[in-house]
């Protein structure tokens, strides 16, 4: 028969000698690859506790982010749910109230926002589509569930905390091309 590869080999069916009847040598054999590995440098790490440093633009799990003055930046356009391909974005806008200004920056605003962790496959669209520059992939990676439900990040994990010092730096992934953009006189709303 005609072998589809040239990976085919003919099994040898010699009889064993003594010494290969024993077993020793093929388990001493085993024995020094097992010592050997032992002393290299090892491929793996201890994660969580040790993690490997990522990409400046790595794109990690998502984050809704707030301006200067702490209100969400967000204003339920929906161009990011349009523009994801795994429909992983949900939301369901709200008009902001008078005394809302400091919570909120545009005169709407997400009530509800959801990602599902698990349909989304991290390309950056969404962060893309944003007019708002209110989401970006940031360089966390999504934490392990045991039960599906979890995977599905509402605000209360998707917006940043409103401590300046905790906020989440993404200046990374803007590049200067970005950066000089938003500074065109017609781009403003967009900073
Ligand atoms: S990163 Fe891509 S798949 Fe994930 S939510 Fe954004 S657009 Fe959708
Ligand atoms: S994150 Fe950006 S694109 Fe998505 S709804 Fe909010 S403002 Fe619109």
């Amino acid at each position: 028969m005609m072998s589809l590869t040239n990976r085919n080999k003919v099994v040898s069916k010699k009889q064993m000698s003594f010494l290969e009847k024993l077993y020793l040598p093929a388990v001493f054999g085993g024995m020094a690859i097992t010592l050997k590995h032992t002393f290299m440098k090892k491929a793996t790490i201890r994660y969580p506790e040790v993690k490997r440093p990522f990409s400046d633009i790595y794109r990690g799990r998502h984050v809704l982010k707030r301006d200067e003055e702490g209100r969400e930046r967000c204003t339920a356009c929906g161009l990011c749910a349009l523009a994801c391909p795994a429909e992983a974005i949900t939301m369901v806008s709200a008009e902001r109230l008078p005394g809302e200004e400091h919570l909120y920056r545009e005169e709407k605003y997400a009530r509800i926002y959801e990602i599902n962790m698990l349909r989304c496959i991290y390309c950056g669209l969404c962060e893309s589509a944003c007019p708002k520059e209110a989401i970006f992939l940031t360089q966390e990676i999504v934490d392990a569930e045991y039960h599906r439900d979890h995977f599905i990040y509402g605000k209360d994990k998707l917006v940043e905390p409103a401590d300046p010092d905790k906020r989440i730096d993404v200046s990374k992934r803007q590049t200067p091309e970005v950066l000089k953009f938003k500074t065109l006189p017609d781009q403003k709303h967009n900073i």
